[in-house]
């Protein structure tokens, strides 16, 4: 295959929120359309009205576009082989089933549920499963088993009919290649003749499925594994038309924590970690679910960790922006068996991602975070807020939690604990002398306190932990957190000495109840 025919295609259904399953299937294909100069294409696949949950379909396009993930071609990108939503090819496909029809590879059937259902009985009775297929359709009420006559009559009758699939009357070996798993085969006995236009008119997903890809000239169908028994039907369906089947790759599940099972969304519910992209109302119920976005990932963070659910560059790399993703992807890489889902190595991904960062070009979306909190500051205190908490924090959101950044602490916010263990009866007193020290520090920046800090301890004779660990209680109300003279240096020589100062004082109020 040239690289310019490459076409591969997004094709989710509108049936509620997208999975970040199905985020991984877009970002896969979107990854090889990027790795081979081919078109990624966005279809909405709508035709089971039954199951149609109103905005997901505008929901499926936020998520994509928070993702940075671009549609070449498609619903609103538009492109000259639509329309892209099913709802609106109905013609294509009553066109395609006439074809089958005439060719005889399709047929009128017109059970009824009732019938079906006595037949399915009938079959358990005998210990067998009833299967709608060669060795059956004689015996059922179908274009093929009645007369012509007949058919007309029920026709004229406005009997309601679905279009089944006719399989081969002998049992014959599908075979085809995944570009993942690579030879498959599977008998056509076991293929039931699918229905692919329902009692509606409208088309089952076999039929509109095959019939866009191929009007669509798609060359590669990605899509998850849960498809993998549909592929056989479809390969059927397209030797059927006489067309060349596009080349398949089915990717593993995505499974639970655990390894056991496909990851849900009830599993992100105990779990406390989002399964969806972003925030999900269920239209019926109200009921509001964070996404990845809301819990506070970077959008190339949540694609990395997705891209390496299921895939690796054959290498130790783990950390790939979009576009160094784009050259080193490959299907062979894909892994064949399920990929389990951790919710620290997704945060883990964050992490990777903020360190990679440098203050200054995260300072304007800490500033957002800040006034969506009613906070103002500008983007150069952002700016030395990120030097110091950087390293410390695996969402920006969570400098937010380190309150005695923006606020000097109050009673209630120092670690008792710590004061009891670490705040001896002295330590006001090498307190005192380190205020007076501070106030001689000119420029008052953290390489000359943390110079002047030492020659204060080595004049004084005394150690580290007796000063330092003081130092952060009274000025921040815990024991860990950033370098002390580098949030000295944040807070400045005046609000260091107050909250100094006032951190004394309650420390000493604390010691004495
Ligand atoms: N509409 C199917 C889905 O919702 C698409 C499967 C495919 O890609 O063929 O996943």
């Amino acid at each position: 295959m040239t690289s310019e025919n490459v076409r591969v295609r997004f094709a989710p259904s509108p049936t509620g929120p997208l999975h970040m399953g199905g985020v991984r299937t877009a970002l896969y294909n979107y990854l090889f359309a990027r790795s081979k100069g081919g078109k990624f294409l966005l279809r909405i696949e709508d035709t089971d009205q039954t199951r149609y949950v109103e905005g997901a379909e505008e929901y499926v396009r936020e998520a994509l576009e928070w993702c940075g993930i671009e549609i070449d071609e498609g619903v609103v990108a538009g492109g000259e082989f639509g329309p892209y939503r099913q709802s609106e090819r109905n013609s294509f496909y009553r066109e395609a089933v006439e074809k089958l029809i005439e060719t005889g590879h399709a047929y009128m059937a017109f059970d009824t549920p009732e019938e079906l259902d006595a037949m399915r009985k009938e079959a358990e009775g005998r210990k067998e499963v009833f299967q709608y297929d060669s060795k059956t359709r004689g015996g059922c009420r179908n274009s093929l088993a009645l007369s012509v006559e007949e058919v007309e009559g029920l026709i004229e009758a406005e009997t309601p009919y679905i279009i089944r699939f006719m399989t081969p009357d002998e049992a014959e070996d599908i075979v085809f290649t995944d570009e993942i798993r690579g030879e498959v085969c599977i008998s056509s006995g076991v293929i039931d003749d699918k229905v692919l236009v329902k009692a509606d008119g409208l088309p089952t997903y076999h039929l509109a499925n095959v019939v866009d890809d191929h009007a669509m000239e798609i060359s590669h169908v990605i899509r998850g594994e849960e498809w993998l028994p549909s592929a056989p039907l479809h390969v059927m369906l397209y030797r059927a038309f006489g067309w060349d089947s596009p080349k398949f790759a089915h990717l593993p599940l995505i499974l639970k924590p655990t390894g056991n099972g496909k990851l849900s969304k009830r599993d992100g519910d105990a779990g406390g970690f989002p399964v969806f992209p972003i925030e999900w109302e269920d239209p019926d119920s109200g009921k509001v679910s964070k996404g990845y976005l809301e819990a506070g990932y970077n959008p190339q963070a949540f694609l990395n960790m997705l891209l390496m659910l299921g895939w690796n560059p054959g290498d130790e790399r783990e950390i790939f922006s979009l576009e160094e993703a784009a050259n080193a992807f490959s299907l062979d890489r894909v892994v064949k068996s399920g990929a389990r889902f951790s919710p620290d190595k997704a945060k883990w991904f964050n992490e990777q991602y903020l360190r990679s960062k440098t203050p200054a070009s995260l300072s304007s979306e800490l500033v957002n975070l800040a006034s969506e909190r009613g906070m103002n500051f500008d983007s150069g205190e952002a700016e030395a807020i990120l030097t110091m908490m950087l390293e410390r924090v695996s969402f920006l959101h969570e400098i937010f939690d380190a309150k005695w950044l923006f606020n000097a602490p109050k009673s209630d916010d120092f670690n008792a604990k710590l004061v009891r263990k670490k705040w001896k009866a002295e330590t006001p007193l090498y307190m005192a002398d380190l205020k007076e020290m501070l106030k001689s520090i000119t420029p008052f920046i953290a390489e000359e306190i943390e110079s002047q800090f030492k020659a204060h301890l080595e004049e004084k004779e005394l150690g580290f932990g007796q000063v330092l660990l003081p130092l952060r209680l009274a000025l921040t109300g815990e024991g860990g957190g950033p370098s002390m003279f580098e949030f000295a240096e944040f807070l400045g020589l005046e609000k260091t000495i107050s909250r100094l100062e006032s951190g004394v004082l309650e420390i000493e109020k604390l010691k004495a109840e």
